[in-house]
């Protein structure tokens, strides 16, 4: 397999060793039913219960309130119809329109089946509004759901602050962690949050396992019916090797959360400044201040993110852009779009996402090689600045009809 310079966390995250390690005795040997009354069983039983513990400790949670899932997407799912069938007389959802599509199309599909859904726009820093949120609440709504920080932008939603107005009107409140947890210190007994949704790829755990955090007390209904698994909350015998794994992740992160995060600012710092220096016609989407230690999202005007990717590509750079190739058009990034960023920048977005992985070397071949390459494209570029503005005005008389 080619080695490559990985700074696309935000879409997944390497396996750390150690957890690799940790999980293997689950694939070969150690291989019964963890709720089996033999002893062998009971072993498998045991170390699914510190799995629970060590996920929980790492959020600040008691280990009773975490179901194992199969990944963020699950527990989205789960966690939002759950807190509709618990209130089944109310039927307004509040969420934003920044959100993964796990959520977002699980909405869409919500109203189609007799729910409104508000959705809270944002400004230009990718921040919602707390006076919209407050506005857009009511008696009938049964669930706020909305993301502690943007995959794409990082940014990050003043969740305590949303919570608090959520609970002035006696809705439950549900938030997809799955880009903080590891990334930001969250405790859930200070918390006004009553769902969290966090998956193991993200966090250096293998993919097909995630966890949901259901606050004590909080009516739940299981998405998947069948055995007694997870105390009746999510039947299917359980997936140890990963339910281990994230358990290692988890502790690991917990251990060096502080020093790892600190280390990735400062790359990801020196790495978003340089390129604002050495780059003319580039910037920084996003609230810088309020956003992940890991991400930075910088649009490079007049050119296509995905022309920037295939070529970071060849020098072995693995990074993302904010479209996605659809039917064969490029559709710009619904988060980006939603931020109402210009014509320009939108199409020329590019997400570098690091992780405790990441090196001071490997940032420096990026920057290397960084602005050569958008100097060629550029020179490529069927717009010059003048077509670029008429592009803007144009796509803007559009919008404004
Ligand atoms: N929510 C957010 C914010 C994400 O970034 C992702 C994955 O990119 C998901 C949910 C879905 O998680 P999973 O890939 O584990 O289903």
């Amino acid at each position: 397999m080619q080695t490559c310079i990985y700074l696309d966390n935000n879409a997944t995250t390497k396996v750390d060793p150690e957890v690799v390690e940790a999980m293997l005795p689950y694939l070969s040997e150690s291989y019964g039913n963890p709720s089996s009354m033999h002893t062998f069983g009971g072993q498998v039983g045991k170390a699914v219960k510190q799995a629970r513990q060590k996920v929980a400790a790492l959020i600040g949670a008691d280990d009773s309130e975490i179901i194992f899932t199969s990944c963020g997407t699950e527990g989205d799912n789960a966690a939002i119809r759950a807190a509709l069938q618990a209130q089944p007389d109310k039927r307004h959802i509040v969420t934003t329109q920044v959100e993964h599509p796990a959520v977002l199309n699980v909405c869409k599909q919500l109203e189609t089946q007799g729910y409104s859904v508000t959705y809270l726009s944002v400004n230009r820093q990718g921040q919602i509004d707390l006076d919209e949120l407050a506005a857009s609440m009511t008696g009938n709504t049964a669930l706020v759901t909305i993301m502690y920080a943007n995959n794409e932008t990082g940014v990050v939603f003043p969740i305590e602050q949303i919570g608090l107005r959520v609970k002035e009107y006696g809705a439950i409140f549900h938030v997809d962690a799955v880009q903080a947890v590891g990334k930001i210190p969250l405790n859930m007994k200070t918390s006004t949050v009553d769902m969290l949704t966090l998956s193991g790829h993200k966090l250096h755990a293998p993919k097909g396992i995630g966890a949901l955090y259901v606050r004590r007390g909080t009516r739940f209904r299981p998405l998947l019916v069948g055995g007694h698994q997870e105390r009746g909350r999510r039947a299917g015998t359980e997936n140890v090797p990963g339910i281990v794994a994230l358990g290692k992740a988890a502790e690991i992160e917990l251990a060096h959360l502080a020093t790892t995060t600190k280390k990735q600012k400062q790359l990801r710092d020196r790495l978003e400044k340089t390129l604002l220096a050495t780059i003319p016609d580039c910037e920084v989407n996003g609230d810088r201040k309020n956003r992940l230690p890991n991400t930075t999202n910088i649009g490079f005007k007049y050119i296509e993110g995905e022309a920037i990717l295939l070529s970071l590509n060849q020098f072995g750079i693995c990074a993302s852009s904010g479209s996605a190739c659809t039917s064969g058009s490029l559709e710009p990034s619904h988060v980006l779009r939603s931020m109402g960023l210009p014509y320009t920048i939108l199409h020329g977005s590019i997400r570098f996402s690091l992780s405790r992985y990441t090196t001071d070397a490997e940032v420096d071949t990026v920057l290397a090689v960084m602005p050569g390459i958008v100097e060629r494209l550029r020179a490529l570029s069927p717009f010059n600045n003048d077509q670029a503005d008429w592009l803007q005005g144009r796509e803007e008389a559009l919008v404004n009809g």
